[in-house]
């Protein structure tokens, strides 16, 4: 057994960990911040030691046992491109992240791996770490992906296929643009059955509006949602250009050809990159046949597992999970948060199909308790 794996009890939302030579430590779990005694000072200082504890050498995969059958697939969106302007993701904490699960021996694996051995029950999870990107960025390939290649490890980058072939750019990045190109200090724009008004002052963060406008969008159809953008477009007097703006631009199917001879692999994410559950019948079966069907034709080998925009619950439905077993998926991923293990792979015919991530943390310590089986420890905890 792992040397500070001794005991563990519930306590208000923290978890006592006992390690065997003395020194009582309280790990604050992060989560509910409520004692009986201690100040918040003791609770932040608590947490200072929490989060260093972390990343003593080996201390947190030390825990890896309770990850048992257990793996971790960590999602991956943006990566900061100082030049160009994109923003995301420091391509430091990236690294960083690599090496320490390098440094502490954890299996590195491709995603296409990790359904293997869960159909074919076996060998064990035993913590393994998959990585996924999501979406088809430009520098999702030439930033991220000569990092994944330094560290030898299997990432899988799922591509909006219509947004790569340039008849698309994201419409979540042309609310971002309409928003921070308008002059006009107003706007007022109808959006399914309601009208949303913004005011631009200096003051007022343009980056909230857009995402409120962006979040308010997923919850109408999805044609209705693209009339909207155009309508938020035309009351802000802001022009759209026809491809995606250098800021927010794809990589090409060249960069998935290059990159898959380096490592990465490549699935589908649709053609637009729709809410699915907000598209019609004939669109849904559209847009995720014809993604598989382009990614076909222009990877070498494209990956026969789906991922489904935005990802939550309500996004997807069996609808969804029909047509792609119809089109011969070996299963699909979620945005969902949760570790993946046989249980919930093997539960209902369904289970492949949602397939829960973790999004990659930008705090090297929160990775640690992750992938090193404290995070699943919390979850048990809270049960108990
Ligand atoms: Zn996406």
């Amino acid at each position: 057994m792992a040397p500070y794996a001794t005991l563990f009890t519930k306590h208000k939302g923290s978890v006592w960990i006992v390690p065997p030579a003395g020194a009582i430590s309280l790990i604050e779990t992060g989560t509910t911040i409520e004692r009986e005694s201690g100040s918040r000072r003791h609770v932040g200082f608590a947490r200072r030691v929490y989060h260093k504890l972390l990343l003593v050498p080996r201390l947190s995969s030390s825990f890896r046992f309770i990850q048992g059958d257990y793996a971790t697939v960590f999602m991956l969106h943006r990566f900061r491109d100082g030049e160009s302007g994109r923003t995301g993701l420091d391509s430091m904490q990236l690294r960083r992240g690599l090496e320490h699960l390098r440094r502490n021996g954890y299996e590195l694996v491709s995603l296409a791996e990790l359904f293997r051995r869960l159909a074919e029950k076996g060998p064990r999870l035993r913590g393994a770490v998959a990585f996924t990107i999501d979406d088809g960025y430009l520098e999702q390939a030439e930033v991220a992906g000569p990092i994944f290649r330094e560290f030898d490890c299997p990432v899988t980058t799922f591509v909006t296929t219509g947004f790569l072939d340039g008849t698309v750019w994201l419409w979540w990045d042309k609310i971002e643009y309409v928003f921070s190109n308008t002059r006009r200090e107003s706007l007022s724009v109808r959006l399914g059955e309601t009208t949303v008004r913004y005011h631009l002052n200096p003051e007022s963060g343009k980056s909230s509006m857009s995402a409120d406008f962006a979040e308010r969008c997923k919850v109408v159809d999805d044609e209705e949602k693209h009339r909207a953008i155009t309508r938020l477009a035309q009351e802000a007097e802001v022009d759209l250009p026809d491809t995606a703006p250098s800021r927010y631009a794809p990589m090409t199917w060249d960069h998935v050809r290059t990159y898959e001879a380096q490592g990465m692999t490549f699935g589908p994410h649709t053609v637009s990159h729709p809410i699915l559950s907000r598209a019609q019948p004939a669109q849904a079966i559209e847009e995720i046949s014809e993604s598989w069907h382009r990614l076909q034709a222009e990877a070498r080998y494209p990956v026969p597992i789906f991922c489904y925009p935005n990802g939550l619950d309500a996004d997807f439905g069996d609808r969804e999970v029909a047509i792609l077993r119809k089109l011969g998926f070996l299963g699909a991923l979620s945005a969902e948060a949760g570790f993946l293990d046989p249980a919930s792979f093997q539960q209902g015919s369904d289970g492949p199909f949602m397939i829960k991530r973790l999004p990659f943390p930008e705090e090297l310590s929160v990775l640690a308790q992750y992938a090193g089986g404290i995070e699943r420890l919390k979850h048990i905890a809270r049960r108990m």
